[in-house]
This record gives structure tokens, sequence and C-alpha cells, in this order.
């Protein structure tokens, strides 16, 4: 998956979620990625997700929807993201990740699975990381 979140100046929220799918899918197969709320979500009272893993799991809890129903109850984007992971882990026993941003710009990369690549850009810093516990910045 290659996923993004983003906000604008005026405020806007976006997602783009992109994936090749799984080896061995079944033909004819429609991944999470293709699904609004379970791939990929935005709205800009809240904030937008873009998830990566297991698409069988993050379909069965509508992920990114998910994530963002616990933003609306007062969860930060760390705090949401990480809500959803445990649930999508418990409930259908899939592993994944997400990047998160809220309306105000705070962002999150979270994930259950053993490594996620992410990036993000913002007051003219880069910040990155691969591991849990790992976060490098660089000035942009
Ligand atoms: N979520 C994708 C799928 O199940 C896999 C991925 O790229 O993370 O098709």
């Amino acid at each position: 998956t290659v996923g993004a979140v983003a906000v604008d100046v005026e405020g806007n929220i976006a997602c783009a979620t992109s994936t090749g799918g799984f080896i061995n899918k079944m033909d004819g197969r429609v991944g999470d990625t293709a699904l609004i709320g379970c791939g990929a979500y935005a709205d800009n009272r809240v904030g937008a997700v873009s998830p990566t893993g297991y698409g069988e799991a993050i379909m069965k809890v509508t992920l990114a929807r998910l994530i963002i129903f616990y933003m609306e109850q007062g969860k930060s984007a760390e705090e949401a993201s990480d809500l959803g992971l445990a649930y999508m882990k418990e409930r259908a026993q899939g592993l994944g990740g997400v990047v998160t941003v809220d309306s105000r710009g705070v962002w999150a990369a979270r994930f259950t699975s053993l490594q996620m690549a992410w990036a993000a850009a913002q007051d003219d810093v880069i910040h990155y990381g691969l591991f849990h516990g790992e976060d490098f910045t660089q000035p942009a």
C-alpha cells in the first residue's frame, strides 16, 4: 500500500490509498482499498485515515470509518488509530497500520504489523520511521 492523508491551509482534508493487493489473491477480489470507509476515509469536520494491512479484516471492521468515529468521540488521532487497530486485531484477527490526521493537522502513524514505513511533513520538518518507537526527523 501507498497511502496519504493531508490537510490544506483552508482546512480541506483528503486521503488516498493505492495497493497491489495480496499475493495469491482470488481473481476478481475487490479489496479494502477501493471501499470508502474501509481502505480510506476523509471528513473535513474530523480528519482522514488511510489504512494498510490484511484487507479482509479491514473490511470486516470498516477500519477507516471506525477510527474517524473514535475521533468524533473525542479521541486523538493516535488514540483513535490504536483503538481501531486493536479492535481489528481482536475482532477480525487482522494486523495492519494507518496514517491518520485530524482537522487541526495533528497526525499519527500507527501499526500492529511488525513494521510500516511512514513519513510526515509538517512545519518545515520531515518525520519518518519504520518500527514502533522510531521517529527520526530532519529539516524539509
Ligand atoms: N490492504 C491491501 C489488501 O488487502 C493490502 C495492502 O496493500 O496493505 O488488498
